[in-house]
């Protein structure tokens, strides 16, 4: 919502500045998305908003339940036509994790993921971020009578290449007067743009980062993440070595597993040498990611494999997950998301 715009409305045709804080508390705090559920406006009013002001900038394309329910996936249409997608993730009894797109495709060019085949088509404005959590937020208390609990900045697009944006989107969506999530319920995950890195630890101490690494030799990471070639990993493992110094914070380490790719005890062993070069195991939480299909040339490991690579990385004294591909089935899994 353009609240400049109506604030301008409001005044120039001597409306009580009071509507304002109407529509704000029933967009923010009700998660209205269309003026018909502003109830609280006069419907003649309603009707002059409509034909000038959207309430929100998305419009809901499609929306995809996975058949156990625990993902819903949200193809959004943007003003200008383009298409992106945002997930809804069940990750704990009750709990729902958003997670939302930064650009229309991404410019990374990760060739084991949907949205860098695309490459980029541009930026989202942090108006465009915002409003896939509240149209998600309307989805929710609507189907379910629930709220979204955490935000992940994982979806489509690198966010440190949309920085001025995402956070903007990350001060609404923590102003206790906006949305108010605690900045620990908030996660930005990079492919390892250095310089974001380093403005993310200054202006967001307390929101998480998560870095997708994929890969922790420089040759194979300059393939499967070609921003490696810009900031390598030495450069990356001296700014999260830094991050870590500053905020005192854990990093969530991104691992696709990909098989006979980066999945060999070697690898495991060099994952771990590089990761101890960062800083000590206790600062890092390892997620591997069985590989989702997105029509590559990639193949999942077997769950055996894969078995082995969490064991080594236990053994090597790091805490280690191993995602659960929540969504597969609406190809709402990490990497799958392509805003067809
Ligand atoms: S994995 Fe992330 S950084 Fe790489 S192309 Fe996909 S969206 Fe971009």
């Amino acid at each position: 919502m353009d609240f400049k715009k109506l604030s301008a409305f409001l005044e120039e045709n001597g409306l009580p500045a009071f509507r304002l804080k109407q529509v704000r508390d029933a967009v923010y705090k009700n998660f209205a998305v269309s003026w018909d559920e502003i109830t609280v406006l006069p419907a003649p009013l309603r009707e002059r908003l409509a034909a000038g002001l959207r309430v929100n900038s998305l419009d809901t394309a499609e929306t995809l339940v996975s058949k156990k329910g625990d993902a819903v996936k949200f193809a959004f249409r943007l003003k200008d036509g383009h298409v992106i997608e945002t997930v809804l993730l069940n990750l704990l009894p009750e709990k729902w994790s958003l997670c939302v797109s930064t650009q229309v495709g991404c410019p990374v060019r990760c060739p084991f993921c949907a949205t860098g085949r695309k490459g980029l088509k541009r930026n989202l404005s942090p108006d465009e971020i915002v409003d896939q959590f509240l149209a998600a937020a309307s989805y929710l208390k609507k189907t379910r009578g629930q709220k979204i609990s955490s935000v992940i900045f994982m979806g489509m697009g690198e966010p440190f290449y949309n920085y001025e944006a995402v956070g903007e989107a990350i001060r609404a969506m923590t102003d206790p007067d906006l949305l108010g999530l605690g900045q620990r319920h908030i996660s930005v995950s990079t492919s390892g743009h250095v310089p974001g890195i380093r403005k993310f630890a200054k202006d967001f101490p307390q929101c998480n980062l998560a870095i997708s690494l994929h890969a922790s030799e420089d040759k194979l990471r300059n393939e499967l993440v070609p921003l490696n070639v810009t900031y390598p990993l030495s450069q990356l493992a001296k700014a999260l070595t830094d991050y870590i110094f500053m905020t005192k914070r854990r990093v969530f380490v991104e691992y696709v597993l990909m098989d006979g790719v980066n999945n060999s005890r070697s690898q495991a062993a060099k994952l771990s040498s590089w990761l101890r070069s960062v800083a000590a195991p206790k600062y890092f939480t390892i997620n591997l990611i069985p590989y989702n299909r997105t029509g590559g040339p990639f193949k999942a490991p077997a769950k055996e494999r894969v078995k082995v690579f969490a064991g080594l990385m236990e053994e090597y004294g790091f805490e280690v997950t191993v995602r659960k591909s929540l969504g597969d089935d609406v190809a709402g899994a990490c990497g799958q998301l392509a805003g067809k």
